[in-house]
């Protein structure tokens, strides 16, 4: 029985409700005045939920889809401006228990070396992203009890923050591990953590235990409440994401929005952030034999559709996507992207070595001062902000502001001020005088006249040498 309330799996993500907003939608994608209806309602930028917003993906309308890419362009621009937040993955251990068959780090692939940084190596990998100019980083690992305990990661986690190397520091950790217990996600919390994030990988249940047919994460109900456990543990800001290509792709939107009600819902805050990765090739993974792998324009009405029914959830897409692709759908939602990532274990600091312990093959292989270059060009601000983690405004506070709008008095000074952080510590010339013709252009955006001089003085203060400035 569906309930949104429920802390049971099997009634927030319930599969009898799936499977009637996929009829309901499909009976009425071509219904004009319906769409029309929806599209109305999301134009008022209070989200849609998950029954509406089926409809939008399966609208199949040339006109109205037109109007739905239009609409989610619109949102992104009014609530994410022209800003692109920049982050990192750090891979620390490749050790997994698990039999993940999409996920070359599954426990019975052979063919992999196995590899876990230490205290040393991990402090290399940091200073190393520093210096590419990051600020921000996600770390992974496998879920091994043995090798990657939760003491373990607590102490790479207490690492990466206390590396402080030239003018970089890391400002904050988001952390991709495996579904743990009330317990340990208040370790992490405790252990100042950004987001915690973890990848349902796919909401339909007889999928998931075909596809995760060994190892702890075969466990579809504890999994899928894992959000709910790190929330008790007092981690205000929680990530979703499927990897699109596993199951039917309405199946997982459906999914998707109906985990994000859930947590609105029962915790009176939604998912922080949503990632829209897609299965793609892998050691050991041949990407042919997922017959539900969707296409570029599936994909880009998936982001459109995403950014319509949650507005105030950022988007993220990582560099499994191509240039292009990633190109495609940046205007249509994303706020936060990959630059220069490394998908193996020490990859940031093992330059020759090929990619033979990566967890998925890069398309986006750009360094990050390119792929800051092109953001550039294309009239993107990129952002290393880290503020509001930091000011303590998460979970339903940085909801609040961000449903209010009044986030973006905050958003914009802060990417410019860290912009130019990048700008003079790391960027090459070509970019560096970019980068300064877009921060002047800017500036008169920031419409608080107070603001705007506060802003200016910052600016210079960087300049001059001074460092980590917010608002
Ligand atoms: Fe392990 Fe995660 Fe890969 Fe699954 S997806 S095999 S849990 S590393
Ligand atoms: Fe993100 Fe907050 Fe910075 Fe805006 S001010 S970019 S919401 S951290």
């Amino acid at each position: 029985m569906y309930n949104p309330k429920s802390n049971k799996a099997s009634e927030f993500i319930d599969h009898e409700e799936i499977l009637a907003s996929l009829e309901y939608a499909d009976q009425n994608k071509n219904n004009a005045e319906l769409i029309d209806s929806i599209i109305a309602k999301a134009k008022e930028c209070k989200g849609l939920n998950h029954r509406e917003a089926s409809v939008l993906l399966a609208c199949e309308i040339p006109e109205k889809n037109e109007e739905i890419f239009k609409l989610a362009e619109d949102i992104k621009k009014q609530f994410y401006g022209n800003r692109i937040v920049l982050f990192a993955p750090l891979y620390l251990s490749n050790y997994c228990i698990n039999g993940c068959i999409y996920c070359p780090y599954h426990g019975v692939n052979k063919t992999i070396p196995r590899v876990k940084l230490t205290q040393e190596q991990i402090r290399d990998e940091v200073i190393a992203l520093q210096d590419m100019g990051h600020k921000r980083l996600a770390i992974e690992a496998g879920e091994d009890p043995v090798n990657n305990p939760i003491e373990y990661i607590l102490e790479s986690i207490h690492t990466i923050y206390s590396v402080k190397h030239k003018n970089g520091a890391i400002r904050r950790v988001n952390v991709n591990i495996a579904a743990t217990t009330v317990e340990n996600y208040r370790k992490l919390h405790e252990a100042g953590i950004g987001t915690y994030i973890l990848f349902q990988e796919t909401y339909h249940k007889d999928s998931y235990e075909k596809l995760h047919p060994t190892g702890p994460k075969h466990d579809y109900a504890y999994h899928t409440e894992a959000m709910d456990r790190a929330m008790e543990g007092g981690i205000d800001d929680v990530g979703l994401g499927v990897l699109f290509g596993l199951d039917k792709y309405r199946y997982e939107y459906a999914g998707l929005l109906m985990h994000a009600e859930h947590l609105e819902a029962k915790f009176g805050v939604g998912p922080h952030t949503i990632s829209v990765p897609r299965i793609c090739p892998a050691d050991d993974i041949d990407v042919n034999t997922f017959s539900n792998a969707i296409n570029d324009d599936t994909f880009a009405k998936i982001v459109a559709c995403i950014r319509i029914a949650v507005p105030y959830t950022g988007m993220i897409v990582s560099t499994r996507e191509s240039q292009k692709s990633r190109e495609r759908v940046l205007h249509l939602g994303i706020s936060q992207i990959s630059g220069g990532s490394r998908t193996s274990v020490g990859g940031y600091t093992q330059e020759e070595r090929p990619d033979e312990t990566a967890q998925f093959d890069v398309s986006d292989t750009r360094s990050l001062d390119d792929v800051m270059k092109w953001l550039i060009d294309m009239d993107y601000v990129p952002s290393f902000c880290t503020a509001c983690y930091r000011e303590g405004r998460t979970g339903d506070r940085f909801m609040a502001l961000c449903k209010a709008k009044q986030i973006q008095n905050c958003c914009l000074p802060n990417a410019l001020m860290t912009l130019k952080e990048y700008l003079e510590d790391y960027a090459s010339p070509e970019t560096k005088a970019a980068g300064e013709k877009l921060i002047a252009k800017n500036i008169p955006d920031v419409t608080n006249p107070a603001a705007r001089k506060t802003l200016a003085e910052r600016l210079q203060k960087i300049e001059q040498g001074e460092r980590d400035f917010r608002f």
